[in-house]
């Protein structure tokens, strides 16, 4: 039986039905402790509870509606999703910096604990004493340090070991086990397959697990845009995201930052007559203005909106000036620089 357990707030109790059994993630959203480096103010400013999708057929189950009312209240709360058929429990959301996400994994049966991308440690550690839990594996997407500025903190305080790409050893602190394009590595009898995604960075990796249903996309896709290419070529992202939309369409994607408000009005701007986008822009709105997150997204969603994933859309094609002779790679070149611009 999933049950949703919320332990400052019993008023939202509610109980789902049961999942199919297989081993899968489900769902410990999060304690959001945002940090507000940037005026100085390091303030637990907003403690919020937030509907994880990652549970396929369960996650249906949880309505907008009914998490909103949860996130209106104003004092800490945490909400878990319990189910005695899955032992592959949770997916915590932690939101770090300003607009970074670490992700929490959680294996039931054995403990293990891993967080995805930790920008900085304190929230980590914050979320996991509210949990007293351990952590054995820090696992980074990339390089770059709005995901890994937390590493040695955690790595020290926990003796964690951090996983991450092959390619940027030498730029990734702490590296412990380095995996690159095809490996498949395992996380407390899950597995995890890594993709190699370069484009943002060249040695950008993505986390997936396949038997829950669920892809780490760090900065290479994000909802409805993707990562910048700081070191890669427009081909590169392509490719990278070609990887990635061959996956089932409801995979859910956990991105590297919340920046699906901003992102939906480049893409309405490029692509206005796109019901799916117009919808979707609209729920972003309606949730940015609750101070709810608006990941995971899912892949089919993006597919339909994300202007990185239609550089075949005519309608963008036409916005943009890019001929329908021009290569779907040189077409994302040319929908990135319009972003970059925007
Ligand atoms: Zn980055």
């Amino acid at each position: 039986m999933m049950q949703m357990i919320s332990r400052a707030a019993p008023s939202a109790m509610a109980s789902f039905p049961r999942s199919r059994t297989r081993r899968g993630l489900c769902v410990w959203p999060g304690m959001g402790q945002i940090c507000l480096r940037k005026n100085l103010l390091y303030g637990f400013m907003q403690f919020f509870s937030i509907p994880f999708k990652t549970l396929r057929g369960v996650s249906r189950s949880l309505g907008v509606s009914n998490l909103c009312s949860v996130a209106n209240m104003s004092y800490s709360l945490q909400i878990e999703l319990v189910s005695t058929s899955l032992s592959f429990t949770v997916l915590a959301h932690v939101p770090c910096l300003k607009d970074n996400y670490a992700y929490l994994l959680h294996d039931v049966d054995t403990g293990t604990v891993g967080v995805v991308d930790p920008s900085e440690a304190v929230p980590v550690i914050d979320a996991l004493s509210k949990k007293n839990r351990n952590l054995t594996y820090i696992l980074n997407t990339h390089h770059h340090y709005d995901h890994t500025g937390g590493n040695m903190e955690l790595k020290e305080r926990y003796g964690a070991k951090v996983i991450g790409s092959g390619v940027d050893s030498d730029r990734i602190p702490g590296i412990d086990i380095a995996l690159n394009d095809g490996d498949k590595w395992m996380f407390a009898g899950h597995q995890v397959l890594v993709i190699g995604t370069p484009g943002h960075t060249k040695g950008h990796i993505s986390f997936y697990f396949p038997g829950s249903g669920a892809i780490f996309t760090g900065d290479t896709l994000f909802s409805l845009s993707c990562g910048k290419l700081f070191e890669g070529t427009p081909e590169q992202m392509h490719s990278s995201l070609g990887k990635i939309i061959s996956l089932p369409d409801d995979t859910s994607i956990y991105c590297g930052h919340e920046y699906t408000l901003s992102n939906s009005k480049f893409a309405l701007s490029i692509e206005p007559g796109n019901e799916a986008l117009q919808s979707y822009a609209a729920q972003v709105a309606h949730m940015h203005n609750k101070g709810l997150p608006t990941i995971p997204t899912t892949l089919k969603k993006e597919k339909l909106c994300n202007p990185f994933l239609r550089t075949s859309s005519k309608g963008i094609r036409r916005s943009l000036s890019i001929p329908a002779t021009t290569s779907d790679a040189e077409a994302l070149g040319s929908i990135r620089e319009a972003k970059d611009n925007f």
